[in-house]
This record gives structure tokens, sequence and C-alpha cells, in this order.
């Protein structure tokens, strides 16, 4: 039987990965044109420790801002629409062409280097979802230096942390972002509470002023500049800068990844294999062929899909990129992602999960999606993409048909998995596989069948495999942790910022650093598709059998009321470990011992009697999460054993990346209630 297309892609890389990133890197312009494309050597650390490393490119020169945006300015595109600003939040709307953006990026990029902003110095972007942010990446990218970009909205100490961290120079940010339907959020108690607290001091602050909420004019610090009046004076005298390139090993970017304890993770994103891969993937797995394509990415610049899919990818492409400053639902109903693909004619879509979770719960029977759909609305889009966190095959399945119903002829949900490491999909499916051996073919093959509950098969430059805890390879379609062979593909990351033994201890130790560690745990099936089941550390050891929460929670999920699941583990005298879920579930159940028998039937049937639940708790707004839709089982599972061992007083640890601090205090209460009472009481008795 021929290979579908995708099957022969990948085998192309894994026969000559060399020879597959030569030609994708043709398909840029590099200051310098690399000689080498790859090259490995062993790293000696500062702790005596040696590892083998790799560099893609290292002898080539790049500007990624000049491939972004000048280029297709030059290449005549300039009229084309870059940014489409979608701000249901302020009711605004804005549409930016590549000349329109090039002048901007190279005036604020002439007025960054005049307030002292020079190559390979670091600046912050704390801002929201406006232009201007997406303009202080790239002029950044134009200056040769590397942005450090900071989710909008985290707390003064969080920021301080990452200033201190990357040592910035400058700050880019903004008088305020707007939370949603609650209004403006102002950021000067932020950035100024971090620029206190922070043991470095940035030079500069340069402050977008919104009229939402303003940024006091009268009691500036210096160095506070307002953005806009440094721009107009730059643009009044002339001011410019010129695309800076730098070495292809060098930081485009630094985003940090956050851990529930110690201090952030600064992954490195270098320049050369950047562009390169997010060129090649924003094309073979998005099917985003260049001008006149338009990418709708809902994510938010902070985390890494938005500097991947709302910037660099469709910019590099030539493409649209709609940034959308709002959210799924109340901004102001479930429609606005439908609007939005309906208006600006979108190809490629690609959200969160939880966005869809959010949509379904307001708006169960699809209606918003169907009327659209009905009127021929939503005939450009090609792919729904998902990704940030598992996606049950019940939610896979419910917006693959109504996609398959009113879109593109083969439109499909895609579920893709990645993470801030790896910077592009490590596995999906392609929507156009052909540009991996023939970069102008643009036909649209009909994609893989999708399996509900698998994130893919690998994408070119990522090689997967499933190994035991010591490192030996489990048998196909058994679970185990997911580790990434060496090298990884031109996108991911070779080092932590100034931190070159964390990186080694992080992602190398583990597995003798012959493979990179990813933390997740999942299988591989019969026909090469790969299962992300949970985080390895929150697979439950029930009587020395592992089960992955996602397994259990897609069981669960079956029953028609609940709406969410999530599953950790509790501690148990005989088994070790035994499945316990929170789960918001509407009506709420009259009968909590007959709903518990209905889920430990659907386990056993789905798994088996080992998968049985301890117990459950049924409560609307109880399950933390991060902003970027990523469910805090961690947090969940310190309740439970504080809970059993009686030790109510005790704190629960959580990130900073928590939407709502507020949802761990009401599900410790919902804790606490459940195991003075009932059900509870009585299961505390036997634990
Ligand atoms: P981050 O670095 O914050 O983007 O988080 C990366 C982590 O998100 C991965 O290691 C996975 O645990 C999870 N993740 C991302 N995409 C998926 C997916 N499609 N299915 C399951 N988990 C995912």
């Amino acid at each position: 039987m021929a290979l579908h297309k995708q099957d022969e892609a990948y085998a192309a890389f894994e026969k000559d990965p060399e020879s597959f990133w030569k030609y994708q890197a043709e398909q840029l312009v590099w200051h310098k044109k690399p000689q080498t494309t790859y090259k490995k050597f062993t790293k000696k650390l500062p702790n005596g420790i040696e590892h083998d490393t790799w560099q893609w490119y290292p002898d080539g020169e790049i500007s990624t801002s000049y491939n972004a945006v000048t280029r297709h300015v030059e290449a005549g595109h300039g009229d084309n629409i870059a940014i489409k600003w979608d701000s249901p939040v302020t009711g605004s709307k804005q549409n930016i062409t590549y000349k329109q953006l090039e002048e901007d990026i190279s005036i604020l990029a002439g007025a960054l280097r005049e307030e002292g902003v020079r190559k390979g110095d670091v600046v912050i972007i704390y801002m929201p979802m406006i232009p201007a942010a997406l303009v202080g990446m790239l002029a950044v990218a134009r200056l040769g230096a590397i942005h450090a970009v900071v989710f909008g909205g985290f707390s003064a100490s969080s920021l301080a942390q990452r200033i201190d961290d990357s040592r910035a120079k400058a700050i880019l940010t903004a008088s305020c972002g707007i939370e949603g339907a609650k209004g403006p959020l102002p950021y000067k108690p932020m950035v100024r509470g971090a620029v206190e607290q922070a043991k470095h001091k940035p030079l500069k602050v340069f402050i977008w002023q919104r009229d939402e909420s303003r940024w006091n004019d009268t009691d500036r610090l210096a160095g506070e500049r307002t953005w806009q009046r440094v721009v107009k004076g730059a643009r009044d005298r002339g001011v410019r800068a010129e695309n800076v390139p730098v070495k292809s090993n060098e930081p485009l970017y630094i985003i940090y990844t956050s851990g529930t304890t110690g201090s952030p993770k600064g992954v490195v994103r270098e320049a050369g294999g950047h562009a390169v891969g997010l060129n090649f993937t924003v094309r073979y797995v998005f099917g985003i062929r260049g001008p006149g394509d338009t990418l709708f990415t809902a994510s938010d610049i902070g985390w890494v899909v938005g500097h991947s899919y709302i910037v660099y990818g469709p910019l590099l492409a030539g493409a649209s990129t709609i940034l959308f400053e709002g959210k799924p639902v109340g901004t102001p109903n479930a429609d606005t992602f439908w609007r939005i693909l309906d208006e600006h004619k979108v190809n490629t879509m690609f959200t969160a999960p939880t966005a869809l979770r959010a949509i379904r719960k307001d708006d169960p029977q699809n209606k918003f999606f169907k009327a659209r759909g009905e009127k021929g609305g939503l005939k450009n889009l090609r792919a729904l993409f998902l990704a940030g966190e598992r996606s049950e095959p019940a939610i896979v399945t419910m917006y693959n048909e109504l996609i398959q119903k009113h879109c593109a002829p083969n439109a499909t949900v895609i579920d893709n998995w990645w993470s801030s490491e790896s910077g592009s999909p490590m596995t999906s499916l392609a929507l156009l596989p052909g540009v991996a051996l023939n970069f102008n073919d643009h036909k649209f093959y009909t994609p893989l069948p999708i399996k509900p509950g698998s994130a893919g098969k690998p994408v070119p430059g990522f090689t997967i495999r499933i190994v035991s805890d010591d490192g030996a390879p489990v048998p196909q379609g058994e679970m185990g942790n997911i580790v990434l062979g060496i090298p990884l593909s031109p996108t991911g990351l070779t080092t932590l910022w100034q931190d070159a033994p964390r990186f080694h201890k992080s992602y190398l130790a583990r597995f003798d650093a012959k493979y990179i560690d990813t933390g997740d745990a999942g299988l591989i099936d019969a026909s090469g598709f790969v299962h992300i089941m949970s985080r390895a550390d929150d697979v439950i050891n029930v009587a020395a059998h592992r089960l992955s929460t996602g397994q259990i929670e897609q069981a669960i999920s079956t029953h028609p009321s609940i709406t969410e699941a999530a599953v950790v583990s509790i501690p148990d005298p005989l088994k070790g470990h035994a499945p316990f879920a929170f789960i918001a579930i509407a009506p709420p159940p009259s009968d909590p011992a007959a709903l518990l028998a209905d889920l430990n039937a659907r386990l056993r049937h789905a798994i088996g009697p080992i998968a049985s639940l301890a117990g459950f708790i049924a409560k609307p707004g109880i399950i933390p999460k991060t902003r970027s839709g990523k469910t805090l089982r961690r947090c969940l599972k310190e309740m439970l054993e504080h809970a059993v061992a009686g030790e109510w007083e005790k704190e629960v640890v959580y990130p900073a990346t928590i939407e709502d601090p507020s949802v761990v205090g009401k599900a410790k209460e919902a804790v606490r209630e459940y195991f003075e009472m009932g059900e509870g009481k009585r299961l505390k008795a036997k634990l």
C-alpha cells in the first residue's frame, strides 16, 4: 500500500535529517548562508559534567524580523494584511499591512536603540493582546536583541523574578490589559512593583497608553516613557533601525516556563533553527501557504503557542494572523470564535481544549456554530487544531462532526502535542505534508484519519520513544515515559538561559543524556499514533498498575451530564494509591452513591476494576487551572493528602500561572466538607 504523504515526509526526515533540514533552510533569506546544517559536539559544564549536544546551522547568520516582515515588503506584498486585530473587549478592530508593520517596527527599533538597547540585550515584553505587542517583539528582534514575553497580568513578584533572571535592559508594557468581561486591569502596580522588587534594575520602561485605563503621567519615574510619544518623536526625526542579523545559534527569545516550585526556567529559542522550523511547520502542519491565507491562533503571546503561531509562523509565511483580545465566552458570548472565523475567512484555527469546553458549557447545542455554518460562513476553515493539554475524545468527536458538516471539504479537528521546550508541534496530523519534500507542493492531501484521544504522529524533527523509568523501551501499546531522541528539531531548546547545568539536570540527567525527558507519559499504538495520557507525575500507581489520569478522565467524561473531570490519586492503605475525581456536573447529583457506582461501572468497562474511584467531589468551580488552560492536578492531589492526614491548616502550593487563585480556596473548602460528612467521612475512616 502506498504511504500516506505525511508518512512519506517523516520517512524522508528519518532517512536523512541533515538533508531534510538543509532543504528547509534554503526557503529563507540568510544574511550569511550556512555551509554546515548540523554539528554535534560535547559540552563541558561548569560542574564538570560532560554531555553530547548539537547546533543547527552553526555558521549561518539570519534576521528573523527581515524574514517575517521586510522580505515580504521587498517582494511586493507590502499591501497584504499582516495583522488583523479583533478586540471585542474594547470594541476595536484594525488591519495592519506588512508595509505599515515594517514602518512601525523600524521606528520603534530606532527609538529603542536610542534608549540604549543593543544586539544581545534582553527586553521584557509585558503586554496585552494589542498590535503594539507584536510590533514590540519584532522591533526587539530587528535590533538583534532578545525578547522575553511575560504574560500580561502576572504578579509583580513573578515579573520581578523574570527581570532578575533575564537581566532585562528595558520593559515594553501598556497602561492596562482587559480581563475579559471584568474590564481593564491596570498594569502599573505590577510593573512598578516588579521593578521595585527586582535586584536588577531595567533602564527603561516604555508604556503604551490605552484609553481604557491610563498610566498616570504626573508621577513618572526616571526611565518611564510614553511609547506613543517616543515613537512620534522618532518618526518626526526620521529615526529608523535596519535589521541586524545574528548568528544562527544566538537567541531570538527567552520564554519562561513555570514550575510549581523553584524559579522559572528560561527556555532559549535560537534564531536560525526557529525561523526554519516555523516557516516549515506553519505550512506543513497548519496548512498556511502564504499571502492570502489566514491563521487564527486563539492563545496569548505570553505562551509558546502565541509566539509561534500568532506571531512568527504566519508572518514568516507572509500570511495574515488574527490577533484576538477577548475570551472564548463572555466577550460577549460563545459565538465570538465562530464570528471571527466567519468575518475574517479564517483557514486554520488553533486553540486549547479548555476553550472549547467553555464554549460547550455556554452553548451545549452549538447553536452559534450551526447558525454560521448553515449560512455558509465557515467554509474557509480547513482544520481546528487543539493543544495545551489532553483533548478528551468526546470533545474532539463533537467538534469534528460539526466541522465536517459546515467547513471546507475534509476539514477536521487535529490534536497536536508540544511544549515551550519544543517550540513547534512534536506530534500532529499535517495539512500540507507535501512541503516537506517539495516546498511548492501546496496540495491539500486528505489528512490521515484522526484518532480521538491521540495527538497524531511525530512531526519531522522529533524522534519519539516510550521508555520505562530505567530508560528501557516499553512494548508497543504500553504506557511509559515519553522521551525525545537527540537532536531535537531546529525549533527545540538546546539550553536554559544562563543555566546550562539546569538544562542538563531538567531534561538530560534522568535518562543518562540519551534522551530528552518531556515529563509526559503515554503510548504509541500499532499504527504509530502517539497518545499523550498525562504528565508523568500524574500517573497513578494503583497496586503496581500504572494508570493515567487522562484515561480515567476520558472514561468518566462519557457520562452525559459531566462537563469536566480532574482525576488525581489519593493515598490508599491497601493499594498504595487510588483514583479520586473532582467533577463538574449539571444538574448536581441527587444520589452520589448511585453516581459513584455508575462511574465505576464505566471505568470497569473502559479500563478494569483496578481503576475504580475511591470517591468524587461534584461541585462547580473547584478545578484549578493555569491561565493557558492546564488543570493543576498537583494542587488537588496535595489537598487530598492533607485531608487524609487531617492536616487542614497546611497550605497548598500553586504556580504563578494560576488563572484564579480563589478556586484553590473553594476546592479546599469542598474537600473539607466532603471528608467531614457522609460518603467522604466513611472513606476517610477506611483510609
Ligand atoms: P507548556 O510548556 O506550558 O506549553 O506545556 C507543555 C505541556 O502541555 C506538555 O508537556 C503536555 O503535558 C501538555 N500538552 C500540550 N499539548 C498537549 C496535547 N495535545 N495533549 C496532551 N498534553 C498536551
